[in-house]
């Protein structure tokens, strides 16, 4: 067999035991790991994952997404992911705890503000990081900015929650002014109740769009009278405070309807926001978007469209923004959050906004200088793949056989 492509192996994966005690005292095992894809433009930086889906395979694909996402934002980050196969649904605060010190008892030896900062993704919101957090600074007697996506009393950056499906949302409003369009009155579907289905959904709705549809893994929610601000704090706090389930929503709301087993992709919309999961979106969902005349989509998750569905897509002709693209305002704002660290200092939230703002500007013209087609298309794919590489790349020669 051909050896792998130089740059498409880890720098490092570390892989390593994690134990710790349930509440009727039963010793659990787990696997914790970090891949640490590519430092060549600074410390490696991704978010850590506890979902009973993870494994090395999918970790190693995030961790290579994230090195180019990154890249793209222009922001000096590098590319890494962790986590565990670890579920924390139906775990107590206690459970979760001692889950969080064990991993970051083995994980606080491979990271450093200097060296890997990861972040939250799915499963590890503000409570995973501040357990985390605190363990890192128990154990090494540092406080330093290791991790981001901390909370605001130690060391967090305002809209760090928020970044991922606000960015989302603007690199979406980017793509429709190709068209001469914008999002007022457009009618849009999104997968996830998690935090980036969340704030992608209020920005929608901010901007004037109506949101029909929430998911999350046991199946979707429509509600053709739109998801207002006021039911989105409701699915925030069910999601985070009570760790209920979406299809709750349709006890609560009537008119709402839940659908088992189903993701949203076949109701009829303009603008589709995948923010769930990897291969959510698969071919024959692509068709039903497209056929339903769905004219733009804008990943929120990693990778939720599959590789059919993405040449669906390119087809069409429609608007289309990988997640590399479309969700890298999360680890923007974490990079901000790290320049805040290291300089002892806080951003003031306007200023912040204004940040974010400009660098979703920035990736979607950085996309779109090397993704033009034609005058009437971008293939956002390309263009984000070649935008990213590039500045890697070229980092990686300057360095010689390193
Ligand atoms: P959360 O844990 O807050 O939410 C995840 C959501 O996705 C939940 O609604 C969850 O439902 C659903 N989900 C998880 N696994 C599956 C599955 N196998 N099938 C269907 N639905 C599933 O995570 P985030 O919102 O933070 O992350 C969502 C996506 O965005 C991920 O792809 C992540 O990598 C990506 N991302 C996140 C960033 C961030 O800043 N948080 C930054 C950039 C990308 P359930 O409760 O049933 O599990």
């Amino acid at each position: 067999m051909a050896d792998p492509p130089p740059d498409a192996e880890p720098d490092r994966v570390v892989s390593f035991r994690v134990v710790w005690e349930d509440d009727n005292n039963n010793i659990r095992v787990q696997r914790g790991w970090r891949v640490q894809n590519n430092n060549a433009i600074g410390p490696y930086k991704g978010g850590i994952r506890f979902h009973p889906s993870v494994t090395e395979s999918v970790l190693k694909f995030l961790a290579f997404e994230q090195t180019f996402k990154n890249a793209l934002t222009g922001l000096p980050m590098g590319g890494g992911k962790g986590g565990a196969n670890f579920n924390p649904k139906g775990k107590s605060d206690n459970e979760v705890m001692r889950f969080c010190q064990s991993f970051m008892t083995e994980l606080f030896r491979h990271i450093g503000a200097d060296v890997d900062v990861p972040a939250g993704d799915i499963g590890v919101g503000g409570r995973e990081i501040g357990y985390m957090f605190g363990q890192y600074k128990r154990i090494t007697n540092q406080f330093t900015g290791v991790l981001t996506g901390k909370g605001l009393e130690y060391g967090g950056s305002l809209i760090r929650t928020e970044a991922t499906g606000y960015g989302a949302v603007y690199f979406l409003e980017n793509m429709l002014k190709t068209r001469g369009q914008d999002l007022a009155g457009k009618r849009a579907l999104i997968s996830g109740s998690g935090n980036v289905a969340t704030h992608a959904a209020e920005k929608v709705t901010q901007l004037g769009g109506k949101v029909l549809t929430l998911s999350d893994s046991e199946g979707f929610i429509h509600d053709p009278e739109g998801i207002t601000q006021e039911k989105i704090d409701w699915v925030k706090a069910h999601k985070t405070k009570r760790r209920g389930r979406i299809s709750e929503y349709a006890d609560e709301y009537t008119g709402a309807t839940y659908h088992a087993g189903k993701r949203p992709w076949g109701v009829e919309c303009d603008v589709a926001l995948p923010c769930a999961t990897q291969n959510e979106l698969l071919g024959e969902d692509a068709r039903a978007l497209v056929g339903n005349g769905c004219m733009a989509v804008s990943e929120g998750a990693n990778m939720p469209t599959d590789l059919d569905g993405v040449h669906v897509f390119k087809e069409a002709q429609i608007l289309f923004a990988p997640g590399k693209a479309a969700n890298a305002g999360g680890v923007a704002v974490s990079g901000l959050e790290m320049s805040q660290n290291s300089a002892r200092m806080s951003w003031k939230e306007a200023e912040l906004q204004q940040l974010l703002k400009d660098i979703m500007d920035g990736i979607h013209e950085r996309a779109s200088a090397y993704g033009r087609v034609s005058d009437s298309y971008i293939d956002y794919v390309k263009g984000a793949n070649i935008a990213g590489f590039k500045k890697v790349a070229d980092a990686m020669l300057a360095y010689g056989v390193v």
